[in-house]
């Protein structure tokens, strides 16, 4: 019997691995015994990532995919036979709403949303006949707003609610479809933001009193990949430091 929580042989795409959360992510599964395979528009840098897991001993490939072009998504997953993933590429602005053009709005949600189920539905239809599970990336700035990130935040909050309508209709495939929205967590591109009197202060909002780290992510991620979580779809778990719950 494998043990309660391991991916250990399942074979997992990670979207937008060529850095930030989604490389943590590669890395960790990759780790923990999944084969991965890393997806991002950058190529050379998804190839960099395979070629150091795979010299530590772990299995793991890069495919170039573009989630705004169903045909490169599609692409991407010719011949594989996934169990998991994890839909993670994403972007933002902090363009003030009453500034931001169509095009820049728009680009956020072709990413962040229909980006997000052009990967869930490719997934699902490779996925169906054997089941799976399926981690959205949304964020808790899709549950509750803060900054000038009108753009961010609906598409994060469409990603909540995406995930719970692809919960409901793919439970009868046996595939999982569950959301993680993380809270304020420690990237080298916004550390110098965080050690500011601004980043200092929304740091004490938090109850916790500290940034998430990449690595808080993972018992969650593990959990949701895993078949620990085998009764789990729908579900929409904060990582936030209990940010969400505070005033
Ligand atoms: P990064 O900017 O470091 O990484 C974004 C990733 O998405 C890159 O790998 C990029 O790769 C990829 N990407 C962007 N556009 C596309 C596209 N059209 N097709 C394919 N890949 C694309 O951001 P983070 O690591 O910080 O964020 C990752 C996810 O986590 C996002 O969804 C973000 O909203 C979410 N998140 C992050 C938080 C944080 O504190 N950092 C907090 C809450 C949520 P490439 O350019 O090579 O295509």
């Amino acid at each position: 019997m494998p043990e309660l929580g391991s991916i250990a042989g399942k074979t997992i795409l990670v979207t937008g691995g060529s850095s930030g959360l989604g490389l943590h992510f590669a890395q960790t599964l990759s780790r923990n015994g999944a084969e991965v395979i890393l997806a991002a528009r950058r190529l050379d840098a998804v190839k960099d990532a395979a070629e150091q897991l795979r010299a530590e001993g772990g299995k793991a490939t890069a495919v170039r995919m573009d989630v705004t072009n169903p045909d490169s998504v599609a692409e991407a997953l010719e011949g594989l036979t996934l169990d998991g993933l994890v839909n993670n590429a994403g972007v933002t602005t902090t363009t003030p709403a009453m500034d931001i053009s169509a095009e820049d709005f728009g680009s956020v949600i072709d990413t962040n949303l229909k980006g997000v189920f052009t990967v869930a539905q490719a997934a699902a239809r490779n996925m169906k006949g054997r089941g799976g599970s399926i981690v959205n990336i949304a964020s808790i700035l899709g549950l509750r707003v803060a900054g000038a990130l009108s753009a961010y935040a609906a598409s994060k909050a469409g990603v909540v609610q995406l995930t719970k309508a692809l919960a409901l209709e793919w439970a009868r495939y046996d595939i999982r479809v569950n959301a993680l929205c993380p809270g304020y967590i420690e990237t080298p591109l916004n550390r110098d933001f965080f050690a500011t009197p601004a980043g200092e202060a929304l740091v004490r909002r938090i109850p916790q009193r500290k940034l998430g780290q990449l690595s808080d992510l993972d018992g969650p991620l593990l959990l949701l990949l895993s078949d620990a979580s085998r009764y789990m779809t729908g579900s929409v778990i904060a990582v936030d430091g209990g940010h969400l719950v505070s005033s």
